[in-house]
């Protein structure tokens, strides 16, 4: 059966509604506290999982209740976990988010086990990629394992996308054997250098990332939908219009629908029309994994 590979992190968000950011050395008295899951591994693949696609998580957590949680919860929205290693050397990822009252926030992240995910688990998994199947990448794990994912599977005639967030340098060189990548404009600024702030912008980043061989280029842009150039569409595909009260993991929802809908063999442009659908929905809802929706919610 072909399935969706989601390889990339977990943590454990812990979240605290603050009156005011703390200053360096400043103690605030904040107000609720709220633990959810996420990482753009695990938001990805509950987004694929929720959508009805078979799923297979690739990640790793600490050997600790925030790891035993996340593995209880991914078992629930029916991820395979097989390949969800346990790593007893370090904790499991956390992020320690304090938000104020304008919902600006400041956020710091151990990645703890998610930066012991390396090549060699990559071979542990090895038998469970089929050559139909999508791959599905963020850059919260170590680069040199998602170099090796491209470089051994890019062959195969699996799809293999990137979703290059969050937004750092990198030399977009080593990658050029990915099938489909989908920064967001800050992500796509930061890797080309190019503005894209106008529509001449988005084709000039998004060309040179097609120069170096990468098939498909996807940049979205928030409110404003997402840029598409590939050899099939090159233009703009507008987001769905509505109000939005939390655009956190939109990103995340955007990429697992996107895979999905590939998965079904959509075009890319209505594979594109179909993320937009499912991002739009999550954005109308407050959190991350929380806000991601369910099939039966995009079939309506
Ligand atoms: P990220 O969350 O990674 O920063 P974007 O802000 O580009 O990514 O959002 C990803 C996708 O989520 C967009 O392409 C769009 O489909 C959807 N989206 C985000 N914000 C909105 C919004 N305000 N209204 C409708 N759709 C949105």
């Amino acid at each position: 059966m072909r399935k969706i590979i989601v390889i990339g992190s977990s943590n454990t968000d812990m979240v605290v509604r603050v009156p005011k950011l703390p200053l360096p050395g400043e103690t605030v008295l904040g107000g609720d506290f709220l633990m959810n899951l996420g990482g753009k591994g695990a938001n990805q693949a509950v987004t694929t999982a929720r959508l009805a696609c078979p799923t297979v998580f690739i990640s790793k957590v600490g050997e600790d209740v925030f790891g035993r949680m996340a593995l209880e919860q991914f078992d629930k929205e029916g991820i395979q976990t097989d390949f969800v290693f346990t790593d007893s050397q370090h904790p499991s990822g956390v992020a320690l988010i304090n938000v104020d009252r304008r919902g600006e926030n400041c956020i710091s992240v151990a990645s703890g086990a998610n930066a012991s995910l390396l090549p060699a688990d990559i071979d542990k998994a090895a038998a469970v990629f089929g050559s139909d199947d999508i791959i599905l990448m963020q850059l919260e794990i170590p680069l040199q394992t998602i170099e090796y994912v491209v470089n051994k599977f890019h062959k195969t005639g699996a799809t293999i996308m990137l979703n290059p967030a969050p937004a750092t340098q990198i030399n977009i060189e080593t990658l050029r054997n990915i099938t489909i990548i989908t920064p967001n404009e800050t992500e796509v600024e930061t890797i080309t250098g190019v503005c894209v702030q106008t529509e001449e912008g988005l084709r000039e980043a998004a060309s040179t990332l097609k120069e170096t061989g990468i098939k498909n280029v996807v940049i979205t842009r928030g409110a404003k939908g997402a840029y598409v150039l590939s050899d099939e569409f090159e233009g703009i595909v507008p987001a769905q219009k509505v109000k939005a009260v939390d655009t956190t993991a939109a990103g995340d929802c955007f990429n697992g629908a996107l895979a999905v809908a590939l998965l079904e063999q959509k075009t890319l442009k209505s594979a594109v029309e179909f993320a937009n659908k499912a991002a739009a929905l999550a954005v109308q809802k407050m959190g991350a994994q929380s806000s991601i929706p369910y099939r039966r919610e995009l079939d309506i």
